[in-house]
């Protein structure tokens, strides 16, 4: 008999079969605000994939930052974006992550069927944007989007089915559950580009890797792959907890920066006794560096996302010819530069946003081979995801990442 409404959270129709309806947790542009008040679950109709699209069955989800921003609607409101752009939607469907099974599959897409158990990356891109074609990275091609935050089409992971572009399906690790399996790709392809995408400032075999962050999302992955690759992380956390954390992910040692006050735009250059001390903190800020290092070496890579309240220690202590990479402006937007720093030490200030499909597949490899572990810490039901998000918002979602289950009825399963 034929489906004629959602089935409940937590089960999955017969494989193929593709309910009229189904349960998503929706932000609607009256709601834009706090996360908690901003999601609300409704039942939306599915979505069918167009050319060389998919139709993913959702087992577990992953919650990352920009559903806050989305909830919020700061830097953007996602749905006014969308409009513009000429699709008519007045609601936002997010979830930049999702492991599943493949459901239904658009016409042109022939290395994906139905059945597939699969991830998904989050780079998004018109296949027919002339720079894609042209063979260009597609992360700098004026189409690009993140899928489940920016882009045109609008049914990410927060829901009962997700429709991706066929390049971002990736086969899962088998040897991880519906939820582990859920709670990494985002924020791992995104450290990967920004650890291995800017040759010559790659890690290299006894790198110091100064990693922000280092028990969040970015931060659990940036450690992992920096060891993988020879390199020696150090993490900047605040709290003792989150620091023995980093320690088991493999970084040599760990700064609280609690301890440390200059944090923020340092006084101008013009300001003397504010330069001195401003320098003075940034200058024992780096000292701990050393001590840890265990010798004074600055960092090659400094794995910069919080912004404006850390970029100018971070490019003060990132080593000469060395690289700062930086994929968000968490606390802010204007971080200054104190450009003395930058052009007497050629140091490079590099943006990354996102991740290609040879990134997000090299990043997959590594995970499905065991060398990356998803740095799961906490698993959520499907009516949690406000609260994840408002969690995430105020920094009180504990360390690692964040699964929410959708279609798997429990935690643990899915492991082969
Ligand atoms: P997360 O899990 O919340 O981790 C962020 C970490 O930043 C926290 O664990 C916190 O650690 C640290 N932090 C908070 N305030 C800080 C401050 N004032 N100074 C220094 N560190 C601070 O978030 P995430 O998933 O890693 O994402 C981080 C940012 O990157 C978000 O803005 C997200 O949207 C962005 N992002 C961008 C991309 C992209 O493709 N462009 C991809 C993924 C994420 P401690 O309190 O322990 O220091």
């Amino acid at each position: 008999m034929a489906l004629t409404g959602p089935v409940p959270i937590g089960t999955l129709p017969p494989l193929g079969e593709v309910p009229p309806q189904m349960w998503a947790q929706v932000v609607r542009q009256d709601r834009l605000g706090e996360p908690i008040d901003a999601f609300r679950p409704e039942v939306i109709e599915t979505p069918e994939p167009g050319p060389g699209e998919v139709l993913i069955a959702v087992m577990a989800a992953g919650i990352n930052f920009n559903n806050v921003w989305a909830a919020r609607g700061i830097p953007i409101d996602v749905i006014a974006a969308r409009q513009r752009a000429g699709v008519p939607a007045d609601f936002h469907v997010g979830g930049s992550d999702a492991s599943g099974i493949v459901y239904a599959v658009g016409t042109g897409v022939t290395d994906v069927a139905v059945g597939d158990e699969v991830v998904v990356h989050h780079g998004w891109w018109d296949p027919d944007d002339p720079w894609v074609k042209a063979g260009n990275d597609p992360m700098v091609a004026p189409s690009v989007a993140i899928w489940g935050y920016d882009w045109p089409r609008n049914y990410g992971s927060f829901a009962q089915f997700c429709l991706v572009q066929a390049h971002q399906v990736m086969p899962r690790a088998e040897r991880l559950t519906w939820e582990e399996a859920a709670a990494n790709s985002l924020v791992g392809t995104t450290a990967y580009r920004m650890l291995f995408g800017w040759p010559p400032n790659t890690v290299r075999e006894g790198d110091v890797v100064l990693v922000w962050g280092g028990s969040g999302g970015l931060g659990s992955q940036a450690i992992q792959l920096a060891k993988h690759a020879g390199g020696r992380a150090i993490a900047v956390v605040s709290g003792a907890q989150r620091g023995a954390f980093t320690e088991r992910l493999g970084a040599i040692g760990w700064i609280d920066r609690r301890e440390f006050d200059h944090w923020g735009i340092p006084p101008h250059w013009t300001d003397g006794e504010g330069q001195k001390r401003w320098l003075a903190g940034v200058r024992a800020f780096g000292k701990k560096i050393w001590e840890i290092a265990g010798e004074r070496r600055n960092p090659a890579i400094v794995f910069e996302h919080p912004g404006e309240e850390t970029i100018p220690t971070s490019i003060f202590v990132c080593a000469d010819g060395g690289m700062t990479v930086i994929c968000a402006g968490t606390t802010g937007y204007s971080a200054t530069v104190d450009l003395r720093y930058l052009w007497t030490k050629q140091k490079r200030l590099q943006g990354s946003h996102g991740t290609n499909d040879e990134q997000a597949r090299a990043y997959n490899d590594l995970v499905r081979g065991g060398a990356i572990d998803p740095a799961l810490g906490r698993t959520l039901p499907f009516d949690e995801i406000p609260r994840a998000h408002q969690e995430m918002a105020e920094g009180r979602h504990g360390v690692g990442n964040t699964a929410i289950l959708v279609g798997a009825p429990e935690p643990g399963l899915g492991r082969r």
